[in-house]
């Protein structure tokens, strides 16, 4: 008898282990982020769970729960090499996902945490959607890559599931030719708030302007090759659409002006072809800043990008018989200036971005050139170019290597190498190793609270 309740006292704690161990295991399994780390905006609006039921491949999917607007990720850290092009992809699915804002660059996607630089959105209530996501290291030597619900510019409320991560390394393209493309918006569109009162402008390019955007181009091009000393080469495309701009944004500093992101459906699939490296979009936009402030009435604007490819605004005039464009040897022998003026903002930017000193393209006045006939500003963007900026302790400019340093695309994956991140456990082994690594950091973490 004595023996019997002993055997029984076993039986039953070996059933206790092992229902605690389960009842462990499926929570580890539930939770278990492996090497991600989970980051929300506002604390308590947001669930992270690995899901079983709505599943893509054979793990389990990451889900992210935002049950009220808010920025939610799990990201890794990734050691990356300086100035390579990364490919980063995976699946995802959506319920019911919304943003706070109308227009906003948000939803379900991939991105560096703290930059600008993501993927695509997946928004509503959508089935499994293969995103992919292009970056360039830059100088940097790690990067948190994250995928989120929500974004930068705005908060999302639903559902979104995430599956079979993958990284890659290619082979940035480091020839001196740029691909330009210059989209001519026929149409504007837009309706903006005044005041309480919506208002409407409808705008129509001329004849006109599309023969001075095009005349521009052309000479943006030779001249390029020809103010940098043959450091840049430039390759370029004019497409024009009917397809109008019905959708600005606003700031502060610039008034209304047009992202990458309101134009979306039009460039999407130039992005998407992978061969351009800075876009220009050439479109009228009237009076619409000149009646809130003269200084935001600007011809151009710049320092811009979309999906990582520079990005700029040319705003045409409403004059058909300004010369802003126009070549004439008594009046402007430099049309093509508000062009390389944003181009080198792109440049300006990428240099900061990639960790070299360079003076500010604005600040031509601090090292004395001054605005001239016939040539505007052309000597001061010569040698901002060509780094012979001359200074007390010696020349500044843009370093030639910028000239080399452009977007990560498609074709920088011909050869590509794939990284080891993002995994799941292999096998049980692996799972059991990883649970006892938790479960110890888990411990230290309460040893050291305490
Ligand atoms: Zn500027």
């Amino acid at each position: 008898m004595q023996k019997k309740s002993h055997i029984v006292k076993h039986i039953i704690s070996i059933i206790f282990i092992i229902i605690v161990l389960s009842v462990f295991y499926h929570f580890y399994q539930k939770y278990n982020y492996n090497d991600f780390v989970k980051a929300q905006y506002t604390l308590g609006l947001t669930n992270f769970e690995r899901d079983s039921q709505v599943k893509c491949g054979e793990a389990n999917s990451y889900k992210i729960e935002n049950t009220d607007y808010n920025d939610a990720m799990f990201y890794e850290t990734v050691q990356v090499t300086p100035n390579t092009a990364y490919r980063v992809s995976c699946k995802i699915k959506t319920e019911n996902v919304q943003s706070q804002h109308e227009n906003t660059d948000s939803g379900a996607h991939i991105s560096i945490s703290d930059t600008l630089e993501k993927s695509d959105n997946v928004v509503g209530t959508t089935d499994w959607t293969q995103v992919t996501f292009y970056f360039n290291s830059k100088n940097r030597t790690e990067v948190n890559v994250g995928f989120r619900l929500g974004g930068y510019e705005d908060s999302c409320i639903g559902t979104a599931w995430f599956s079979d991560f993958t990284i890659e390394s290619g082979i940035a393209d480091e020839s001196n030719t740029w691909n330009f493309l210059c989209v001519l918006f026929d149409n504007v569109d837009v309706t903006f708030e005044e005041g309480s009162t919506p208002k409407n402008i409808k705008l129509q390019l001329t004849q006109i302007h599309k023969d001075d955007v095009t005349n521009s181009m052309r000479s943006f091009a030779s001249s390029m090759q020809e103010m940098s000393l043959g450091k840049m080469k430039v390759n370029y495309d004019i497409v024009e659409t009917t397809t109008p701009i019905t959708k600005m944004s606003y700031d502060e500093e610039n008034g209304y002006y047009v992202s990458g992101y309101n134009v979306k459906e039009v460039i999407d699939p130039y992005i998407k072809q992978g061969k351009y490296d800075h876009i220009f979009i050439a479109f009228r936009s009237g009076d619409i800043n000149q009646e809130k402030n003269l200084a935001k009435d600007w011809i151009g604007l710049g320092y811009m990008e979309y999906r990582g490819v520079g990005f700029s605004n040319i705003r045409l005039p409403e004059d058909d018989y300004d010369y802003t464009y126009k070549y004439d040897s008594r009046i402007n022998t430099f049309p093509e200036e508000v062009f390389v003026h944003e181009f080198l903002h792109t440049l300006e930017r990428n240099a900061e971005e990639y960790g070299y000193e360079r003076p500010e393209l604005h600040d031509n006045e601090k090292y004395g050139y001054q605005n001239m006939q016939l040539i505007g500003l052309k000597n001061w963007y010569q040698d901002y170019m060509n780094h012979t900026i001359k200074t007390q302790n010696g020349t500044i400019g843009l370093p030639s290597e910028i000239y080399t340093k452009k977007p990560a695309k498609t074709s920088d994956f011909s050869f590509s190498h794939k990284l080891n991140y993002f995994k799941e456990p292999d096998n049980i082994i692996e799972e059991l190793h990883n649970m006892v690594e938790k479960v110890k950091i888990l411990f230290e973490q309460i040893g050291q609270n305490n």
